[in-house]
């Protein structure tokens, strides 16, 4: 048994179920195998560190233990993986129906060390008749199927198809490439402006990841972003973006231009303790002074008080990075973090830019909060003038958007530099 949550592991699983297959089949019933993958729980457990992830997995264990009938066998599968072997005459709707209670009751928020959490659950559902001739086979098909739930945008239910196997073999050779492409620095910052509201000088830029792909071309990070973060390597390309931007910065700052650059950091990269002396090195290869480089980090690092992200964020800012919240209010609503982490920068999410200047209540309750809190803010996805007149008639100090410019290669920017 598992000696985290007490359920049966995956070694009971490998074990113990072909005979529960084979006798189901006997009496002339069918299995189902369910495959539960909490999302995001990574972020959480990187962020709010493992004695919170555990506490978090045993509460979901039971939760799961408690919609199960005695006959539906549920087992932790490792990390934030569930199964449940379901035998039935009828299997496939009673699977969906059970899928579906389970999606249902993972959601429901959950309070742990006087935090509120929120997760979601995927679930990929193997039917025997599917193929799966052994308990190996439909694990692997229950884990595709849950992966492509994810896939379909997280909190949902997926039976197993074949196509998922051709789509896993494609996954597993883009990681492969995506390696071999950071070892030939295939990766390129492309830059954003970023504006003054008021003046409409280009004040700096974020930089966004793209991949100058030997035979498909340019690349943007939905192809790529994805594979990055579930594979680890997000850590690698961050720190290479970082790099570059960090020698690009010491150039304009040669030639007298002083900006500043945001550059986003993966929550990954906060499980790394060495993470500070390796921004250090990379500043220190390059002669950037920090104050240039903001990090961007995303709400869901800061959702509750965790001693040790908190501890990161203190050096970093020591060290005189600036941090900003990406995508701000799109998260969890717990504001009770913006008075407790050393930010500077609050980037107001695109969603709520998009409906200005007619739903204005968000983005007012947002300008206010920065007022209050001296944080400055940025409004991201600006793309009108109406738009830009409402934000700074609110005294919102900066703006991206493609209202300036989309992000461009560096050649291009230092052209709109010049203009
Ligand atoms: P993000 O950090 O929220 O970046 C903003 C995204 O919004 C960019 O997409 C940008 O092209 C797009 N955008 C900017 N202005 C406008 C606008 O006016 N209208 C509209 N419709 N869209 C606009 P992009 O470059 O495709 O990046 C997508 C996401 O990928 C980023 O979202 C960020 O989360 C991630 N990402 C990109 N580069 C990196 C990287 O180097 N490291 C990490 N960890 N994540 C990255
Ligand atoms: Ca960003
Ligand atoms: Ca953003």
């Amino acid at each position: 048994h598992d000696s985290l949550t007490g359920l049966p592991n995956r070694n009971f699983v490998l074990q113990c179920y072909p005979a529960l297959l084979q006798q189901a089949k006997g009496q002339g019933e069918q299995a189902a195998l369910l495959c539960i993958d909490l999302d995001r729980f990574k972020n959480i457990n990187d962020s709010l560190g493992h004695t919170f992830g555990d506490l978090l997995l045993v509460q979901m264990g039971e939760r799961l233990k408690s919609l199960l009938a005695p006959a539906q066998q549920l087992a932790r599968q490792g990390g934030d993986e569930f199964l449940v072997l379901l035998c039935a005459p009828q299997v496939q709707e009673q699977a969906a129906t059970l899928a579906a209670a389970i999606v249902e009751a993972l959601a429901r928020p959950l309070w742990l060390r006087g935090q509120e959490v929120r997760l979601t659950a995927s679930v990929g559902i193997s039917l025997c008749q599917d193929g799966a001739e052994d308990i190996q086979s439909h694990m692997r098909h229950a884990d595709l199927a849950m992966y492509s739930a994810k896939d379909a945008g997280r909190n949902g239910i997926q039976f197993y198809n074949k196509a998922m196997d051709a789509r896993a073999r494609t996954r597993l050779a883009l990681e492969y490439e995506i390696r071999r492409g950071l070892e030939n620095g295939e990766f390129e910052a492309f830059y954003q402006p970023r504006v003054d509201c008021l003046t409409g000088e280009i004040v700096g830029a974020e930089a966004l990841a793209r991949w100058r792909h030997p035979e498909r071309g340019l690349l943007f990070p939905d192809s790529f972003i994805p594979v990055c973060e579930e594979s680890g390597v997000i850590r690698e390309l961050d720190r290479q973006i970082l790099a570059q931007v960090a020698s690009q910065l010491a150039n304009w700052e040669a030639q007298g231009r002083l900006l500043q650059v945001s550059v986003n950091l993966s929550a990954s990269q906060f499980g790394d303790p060495a993470l500070p002396d390796v921004l250090q090195q990379i500043l220190q290869a390059s002669n950037c002074r920090a104050a240039a480089i903001e990090l961007e980090i995303t709400e869901s690092l800061l959702l509750a008080h965790d001693q040790n992200t908190l501890d990161t964020l203190a050096s970093l800012r020591t060290m005189g990075f600036a941090i900003a919240i990406d995508d701000f209010g799109t998260g969890y609503s717990n504001l009770a973090y913006l008075q407790n982490y050393p930010l500077n920068t609050l980037k107001i999410d695109r969603s709520f830019i998009s409906g200005l200047p007619q739903s204005s209540a968000i983005p007012q309750l947002i300008t206010s909060l920065c007022r209050i809190l001296s944080l400055n803010m940025v409004a991201e996805g600006v793309e009108t003038h109406a738009q830009l007149d409402w934000l700074r008639q609110q005294g919102c100090q900066q703006y991206q958007g493609y209202l300036c410019s989309r992000p461009v290669s560096l050649a291009h920017f230092n052209e709109l530099l010049h203009y």
